[in-house]
């Protein structure tokens, strides 16, 4: 048994009865009790992953093991798994305790109406829902049938929890507040589970580790800072960071990084970070904005579009080549849309990339 292969997908493809092949070749492993998050934009095949681990969808090709032993062929309520739809999926004509114990009671393995009680009250009372046990779910918020879900789910002690969303229906404070105690719910309970989100922020905030996707493919399988730190490409270099990065086109000759309206000498630059030896030619440099920071004399004279107020700082927008781009500018710096400043960008932080997309420093 190996921990750290808690959760495997080998080679997992599917394609589905139209043609389309959602997944294509992906494998990853997820360490027992740990939390992780399956991001990426609509459409990228969060969904299809989710339900080929539950069995409700089975894989073209591929592998997936728990603990050690293949699940494909095993049918889905003998997998193990508690799972947490979008929508809930409670039944509405059933009062919450109903709802919870309701897992206990059906199939071969149910328990006496006494037992099945008492361990749906121990769920209840750590997802905080006791006071509403003869309430119908068509008379809570979303955030108590939430709650409600989770216990429902959690009720039949799974080794692995799946989550789909369960957050996206709920208003943006009530989010916040929800994804806190679903970490620390998973935590204490010790269970191993896999929540898919779009959101950039809620992966970061509750992951232990996140795996990226788009278009059916596995881009960046990393600790949440990694994503910012050392994006594997450009897509998860603009997919990951609040405000997006800023991207310029350049041209490296032999002695610099050239573009419309700077130059930087490759003797700035840190030789050892380039993955490899570069041809002269056409690349995209890119720097999140709070790493191109106005500056006396810096290296980028910009006029100042607008300035945003986003909480704690603000977002100095300006226009570059024929896009709009962004610095990360503090409350105290007194710049207004219509200045002309200069900005300075940390070297260090840069990122560059191939034209299709291939992270080469
Ligand atoms: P979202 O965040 O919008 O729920 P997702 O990342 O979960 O998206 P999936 O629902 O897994 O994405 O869908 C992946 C791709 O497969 C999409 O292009 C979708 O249109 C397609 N797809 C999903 N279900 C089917 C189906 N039954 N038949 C054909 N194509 C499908």
């Amino acid at each position: 048994m190996d921990n750290n292969k808690f959760v495997e997908v080998k080679n997992l493809r599917k394609v589905y009865d139209n043609g389309h092949e959602a997944i294509k070749n992906v494998s990853f492993s997820v360490k027992k009790g740990d939390l992780v998050c399956l991001l990426g934009p609509s459409g990228c095949g969060k969904t299809t992953i989710l339900n080929m681990l539950a069995g409700l969808l089975s894989p073209t090709a591929g592998e997936i093991l728990f603990d050690g032993k293949s699940m494909v062929k095993v049918a889905p309520k003998d997998r193990h798994i508690g799972y947490v739809f979008q929508n809930y999926a409670l039944y509405p004509h059933m009062t919450v305790l109903q709802n919870v114990m309701f897992p206990l009671t059906v199939g071969k393995n149910k328990c006496s109406k006494a037992e099945a009680k008492k361990v749906a009250q121990k769920y209840m009372q750590l997802t905080q829902i006791m006071d509403l046990a003869d309430q119908k779910p068509g008379n809570l918020s979303g955030g108590q049938q939430q709650r409600v879900a989770i216990a429902r789910a959690l009720v039949q002690e799974p080794k692995i929890l799946l989550m789909d969303e369960p957050l996206s229906n709920l208003d943006a404070r009530l989010r916040l507040k929800i994804r806190e105690e679903i970490r620390s719910l998973v935590k204490s309970v010790g269970i191993t589970t896999l929540f898919v989100t779009h959101d950039q922020e809620e992966a970061l905030s509750i992951g232990d580790k996140i795996i990226l996707f788009n278009d059916g493919v596995i881009q960046q399988d990393d600790l949440g800072q990694n994503f910012y730190l050392e994006p594997n490409n450009y897509f998860v270099a603009n997919f990951i960071g609040n405000p997006v990065i800023d991207n310029f086109k350049v041209i490296k000759t032999d002695q610099e990084l050239r573009s419309s309206q700077f130059t930087i000498p490759l003797a700035l630059l840190d030789a050892s970070r380039f993955k490899r030896n570069l041809p002269n030619g056409e690349y995209i440099l890119s720097v999140r904005p709070e790493n191109i920071t106005p500056q006396k004399d810096g290296f980028l004279r910009v006029r100042v579009d607008d300035v945003e107020l986003i909480g704690r700082e603000r977002i100095l927008k300006f226009t570059y080549d024929q896009g709009q781009a962004r610095s990360l500018i503090s409350l105290e710096e007194s710049i207004q849309p219509g200045d002309e400043i200069t900005l300075q960008l940390k070297f260090n932080r840069i990122f560059i990339f191939t034209p299709g997309g291939e992270r080469v420093y």
